[in-house]
């Protein structure tokens, strides 16, 4: 009997407006696709969020026994500046702007994502597809489309006829925007555009000679547009039809509003059965977006290296951060709130690491299969993580009181009580136990501070051989002292 049998979650679908009763298309087994990201800049806070609570859907689909097939994309080509298939690639732009090959620009902030994520204890997804992988599959579709009468070619580019698409098909089912408010808010073409209308979308664009990534093609020696990427690769690893579609809430329009109607239009059928979407990280009130520049880089957080927050903080106190708040919520970062889920999240793991302590009583004075059951029933309804940690802290609650005397657990309880904390705390939430005492930041902090003291006393000795070995060799070991008319601080990489 696996956990999924008894435990039946229901997810928000999009495309309802509607909490739905999950269930996948073949017993047992989920097909998840997410939009990655586009690797042209370090991810900051705000992508991490909208992954992280991807993490832990994934996270939770696993612990209830299904087998997942979870794919998250690289975009390594065809995004546009302008979602409106106008402006440079990002990539390209990037790499031209530093002067390397735009295959470096690629593997730099690969390497970045995939470090912050390690270091978030992510799970890794099943295929991590890249759209530079999947060109044949890109132009494969593209042809389909054009063979069922749903996109037309100018000049090498090859357009989705949204209008003709729209005469037998819903554009805006997802998004619940409808084409004549599309019309009526989009501005007249220029005369510059081949787009027969301006709500038509590229699938193909011609490159012009001085664009480096470029792939030939029945059309023209160019590139595919960024919506195409996800239908390719999603439906070659999962079906044309699969279970949950996820990305952050800007990307229900125009992106997955495409994707939908270029599976309809190729294959003649609604791709995805659930479409989920994560809300938005702010910061100072404000979503969190690299064209604003209002971003905080995780590394920034975990460092204590930025202007906005007033100590450094571990990985898991940013995943507790984040779980403490439903994925469909916006969520404001601030230091108040770091602070405060710091607090709770040692306060959890203070808890977990008494249990093992905890001796068996003679009888039960709490009810734990019913709290069990009050976990699984929050993560059920819609992966609500928040009220899941509320059950959390109401057991940290009791196990406290057990270690006074003031409470007691037969064996069979207790047991179960540490399986479900433990289950929950680190498998679903993506926790790390550690205690306040060796997450390292403090220690270090208190060990440093002592070096500065001692190096000030040596200066004012006059003895800088001394202070400038201290210096040195904190230097020769990732931490720089900085000299400021404030005293003197310091910073590790
Ligand atoms: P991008 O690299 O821009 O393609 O974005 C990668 C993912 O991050 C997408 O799913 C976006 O929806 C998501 N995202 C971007 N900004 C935010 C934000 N402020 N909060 C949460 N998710 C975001
Ligand atoms: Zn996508």
């Amino acid at each position: 009997m696996h956990l999924y049998e008894e435990q039946k979650i229901q997810i928000y679908n999009t495309l309802s407006g509607k909490k739905e009763v999950f269930k996948p298309i073949q017993d047992g087994y989920v097909g998840m696709y997410v939009c990655g990201p586009t690797v042209y800049s370090n991810v900051h806070l705000g992508n991490v969020r909208t992954f992280m609570s991807f993490d832990m859907v994934f996270r939770y689909l696993k612990h209830l026994g299904y087998k997942v097939r979870y794919v998250r994309n690289i975009t390594d080509a065809g995004h546009l500046e302008n979602d409106a298939d106008v402006g440079e690639d990002k990539i390209t732009k990037k790499a031209r702007l530093e002067q390397i090959e735009p295959m470096e620009v690629v593997q730099r902030y690969t390497v970045d994502f995939h470090n912050i994520l390690k270091t978030l204890n992510f799970l890794p997804p099943s295929i991590e597809p890249t759209a530079t992988g999947h060109i044949i599959e890109q132009i494969e579709l593209i042809k389909m489309i054009i063979d069922n009468g749903f996109a037309y070619e100018v000049n090498g580019s090859v357009y989705f006829d949204v209008h003709k698409f729209n005469e037998n098909h819903d554009y805006g089912i997802l998004s619940k925007r409808n084409l004549e408010d599309l019309i009526h808010n989009t501005r007249a073409l220029d005369g510059q555009s081949d787009k027969k209308n301006p709500q038509d979308f590229a699938l193909w664009k011609r490159a012009e000679p001085q664009h480096i990534m470029r792939w030939p093609s029945p059309w023209s020696d160019g590139f595919p547009g960024w919506h195409l990427e996800c239908t390719a690769m999603s439906t070659k690893y999962l079906g044309d039809n699969f279970d949950i579609h996820g990305g952050g809430m800007d990307l229900k329009f125009p992106h997955h509003e495409c994707e939908i109607a270029q599976s309809e239009a190729a294959k003649k059928q609604a791709p995805v059965n659930y479409w989920m979407h994560a809300n938005m990280l702010h910061l100072n009130g404000q979503r969190m977006s690299k064209s604003t520049g209002n971003v905080v880089n995780p590394n920034e957080l975990l460092s204590g290296e930025n202007t906005f927050f007033s100590k450094a903080f571990a990985p898991s106190v940013i995943r507790f951060f984040n779980a403490q708040s439903s994925y469909r919520s916006v969520l404001d970062l601030t230091d108040d709130g770091l602070l405060a889920s710091e607090k709770g999240f040692f306060r959890l793991m203070d808890a977990i690491n008494v249990l093992d302590e905890l001796k068996a009583g003679d009888s039960s004075t709490f009810n734990v299969s019913e709290w069990r059951q009050k976990c699984y029933d929050a993560m059920n309804d819609d992966f609500n993580s928040p009220i899941l940690i509320a059950y959390l802290f109401e057991a940290a609650k009791q196990i406290n009181q057990i270690k006074d005397g003031n409470a007691s657990l037969v064996s069979k309880d207790l047991d179960l009580l540490k399986k479900t904390m433990n289950d929950f705390t680190f498998d679903v939430l993506g926790l790390v136990n550690v205690s306040k005492a060796d997450t390292g930041t403090d220690k270090l902090a208190g060990a440093v501070e002592l070096l500065i003291e001692l190096r000030q006393q040596a200066r004012a000795n006059k003895d800088f051989a001394l202070s400038d070995k201290i210096r040195d060799d904190l230097a020769a070991k990732g931490i720089q002292l900085n000299d400021g008319k404030d005293g003197t601080t310091f910073t590790t990489n």
